[in-house]
């Protein structure tokens, strides 16, 4: 049987990733993580050493650059050109970076592109912040996941931690997460937004297990 396209959009660090992932193991589907994709484009602009508001020569990386996925533990392996990049698209300059890269339009003609041929056979699980809306517009589940901002840099701070990465103070992080929304939210294409036919799920007081079966329970109806 043909499984189904489940989007999951919401804004940063709303636990999209980590949700996305274990529903798509529980079902057997695969995973792609559409923020990565942007975030490997700025990445590869930034060794470049150019200047990411140059529309035109960041349009030029994501249109030469390969990007690949390989399943991994405790997180999906990134590959730009054959090189891993899993750790460095989480730096804090491609933070900083990403969604004035995500708002160049000729980039995301680019990644949409990319998107739904990963998605053309049914069976996938795709975050980001506009799957529901433009990616996947007939996919039969959407998700839109959200959490207070204090919540989402709290949970952030706590992962930073635990892996070592060097971080912000809590407050900082709230800041740069709020900016990012904010930019998101603001562009004028495909920006940040609940597809009208979604489901909102707020995740403040929930456990990652709860959110988890809830999307699965929507996926079974
Ligand atoms: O999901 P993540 O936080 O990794 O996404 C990084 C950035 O990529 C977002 O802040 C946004 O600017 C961009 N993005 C996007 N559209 C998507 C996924 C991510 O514009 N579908």
């Amino acid at each position: 049987m043909k499984g189904l396209q489940v989007a999951i959009d919401g804004p940063a660090s709303a636990g999209k990733s980590t949700v996305a992932k274990l529903v798509a193991k529980r079902f057997g589907y695969v995973y792609c993580d559409t923020g990565a994709m942007y975030r490997s484009v700025t990445l590869a602009a930034l060794q470049k050493g150019i200047n990411v508001e140059d529309q035109a020569a960041v349009t030029k990386v994501a249109q030469a650059i390969q990007i690949t996925f390989k399943p991994g533990e405790p997180e999906q392996r990134v590959f730009i050109d054959g090189q891993e990049v899993t750790e460095a698209i989480r730096s804090n300059e491609v933070n900083a970076n990403v969604s004035v890269v995500a708002a160049v339009p000729a980039v995301r003609k680019e990644m949409v592109a990319q998107q739904r041929k990963i998605a053309e056979a049914g069976g996938i699980v795709m975050d980001g912040r506009d799957v529901g809306t433009t990616v996947l517009p007939d996919a039969e589940v959407k998700i839109f996941l959200v959490a207070s901002a204090y919540e989402r840099a709290r949970r952030r701070f706590e992962e930073n931690k635990q892996k070592g990465i060097a971080t912000t103070t809590l407050a900082e992080l709230q800041a740069a997460i709020e900016r990012r929304d904010k930019l998101d939210s603001e562009r004028e294409v495909s920006p940040l937004t609940q597809a009208e036919d979604a489901i909102r799920l707020d995740s403040t007081h929930l456990s990652i297990e709860e959110v988890v079966d809830e999307i699965s329970a929507i996926i079974k109806k």
